[in-house]
């Protein structure tokens, strides 16, 4: 997976050796629901595109535009904050707590 994963302290080996990734997980979470509530209350460029698109079709395209934008809005929020919640994450576990740990012998150390 890295370049730069260290060597377990029992066995010597960095084979089975992976970053105990709790804040990568905690961060995607946070930033999935994070840039979902953002992408939520910030959809009225996207409920308004949605609703100039449904236009076409008066009144009830109108209405369906609108929802399909403001979902839109919400699902790319959730990812886009999935996604720096992740990296976010991930930097805070690699460079911040340096914590690993063996799957082989259960093994864990700080690097
Ligand atoms: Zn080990």
């Amino acid at each position: 997976m890295s370049e730069e994963t260290p060597k377990c302290p029992s066995c010597g080996s960095s084979d089975h050796v992976v970053l105990v990734n709790a804040s990568q997980k905690i961060g995607t979470a946070i930033g999935g629901a994070a840039g979902g509530a953002v992408g939520y209350y910030s959809t009225s460029a996207g409920a308004t595109a949605g609703g100039i698109i449904g236009s076409v079709i008066p009144v009830v395209g109108t209405g369906i535009g609108v929802l399909t934008g403001g979902l839109a809005g919400a699902v790319a929020g959730f990812f886009a904050g999935s996604a720096v919640g992740n990296q976010i994450g991930e930097h805070i576990d690699r460079h911040i707590i340096c914590e690993w740990r063996c799957n082989l012998c259960g093994t864990e150390f700080d690097k």
